[in-house]
């Protein structure tokens, strides 16, 4: 078998131009979605990120709010700008980019965004919500998985789906949601024994690792969906943590790295952010 590309590219860019119609429709009650990016210190991952979170800001007419501050900002200077965006009634989202720098707790600081204005569904409540299964803001990387899995047209509902990483921001959220979608879930981690043999029962596979090409097609079973959710950075460019070309001979849907999962996390904060805008979250 030779796997269908799952292209985040596209399916992202359909999601940002309704938003950006969305935003159309807003114009008449007076609402421009705001989206705060706050960015600590000098990170070139992370302003790479913020820089393409700001770019996809400006073109879906959102009002951007960036606040560059330096590596040796305080937590308490950090948790002030917080407020602030916590009052500021152009701030409909408030998204604080991790990893801060060794002075800052981040926990501390995702709890001081108010829960209504996290579109980045970290805050304790929104994954207290995520794991009762009430309405809450969904964390925008693993609600981007779930729409990847969506558009193969495949029902979850009786499937085994295997997550390889635990992490509050990946691994977990997305267990859970497939979880909700009634798949028979397995969550793999450092310590799991024989991951193969977990992996090869999967229907659906997302990695989450952060190790470049861990799944090898060995791991894989004939016919299952890979969702690749890491960003590896190698010196001839980015991988995954899927060793792709091997494991798209096996599977019936693939992502690509880069163009599968990355796009869609940026369309699911846009999507987030004008949903509150809007007062539907
Ligand atoms: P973390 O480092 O927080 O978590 C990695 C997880 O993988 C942990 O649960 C860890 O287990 C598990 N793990 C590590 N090594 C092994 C191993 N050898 N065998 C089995 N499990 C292992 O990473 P994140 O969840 O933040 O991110 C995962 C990847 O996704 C990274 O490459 C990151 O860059 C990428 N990413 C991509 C995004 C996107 O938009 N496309 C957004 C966010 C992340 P344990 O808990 O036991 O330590």
């Amino acid at each position: 078998m030779s796997a269908r590309i799952l292209d985040g590219k596209v399916i992202s860019a359909s999601i940002r131009e309704r938003v950006r119609a969305e935003v159309e429709q807003l114009k008449p009650r007076g609402v421009v979605p705001g989206l705060a990016v706050v960015l600590v210190g000098e990170n070139p991952a992370s302003k790479v990120y913020v820089g393409q979170k700001e770019k996809a800001c400006l073109s879906a007419g959102f009002a951007s709010f960036l606040h560059k501050l330096p590596a040796s900002t305080s937590q308490e200077e950090l948790l002030e700008l917080v407020g602030d965006l916590n009052r500021d009634p152009a701030v409909h989202g408030i998204l604080v980019q991790l990893p801060l720098p060794p002075q800052i707790d981040p926990d501390t600081v995702i709890s001081a965004i108010r829960p209504e204005k996290d579109v980045d569904g970290f805050h304790p409540i929104n994954a207290g919500k995520l794991l009762a299964g009430l309405p809450c803001i969904e964390p925008c990387t693993p609600k981007g998985v779930m729409r990847l899995i969506e558009e193969t047209g495949i029902s979850l509902e009786g499937k085994e789906a295997a997550v390889v990483g635990r992490s509050n921001i990946v691994g977990k959220p997305v267990s859970l949601m497939l979880l909700a979608k009634n798949a028979t879930v397995t969550v793999c981690h450092s310590r799991t024994k024989d991951i193969a043999d977990h992996l090869r029962r999967a229907d659906v596979l997302v990695a989450a690792v952060g190790r470049p090409r861990f799944v090898t097609a060995e791991m894989v079973k004939e016919g299952a969906v890979v969702i690749d959710v890491g960003i590896n950075r190698l010196e001839g460019g980015l991988v995954g943590d899927v060793d792709y070309d091997a494991v798209a001979e096996k599977a019936s849907w693939i992502t690509p790295v880069p163009g599968g999962v990355g796009p869609m996390t940026i369309a699911m904060l846009l999507q987030n952010t004008v949903d509150v805008a809007a007062g539907r979250l």
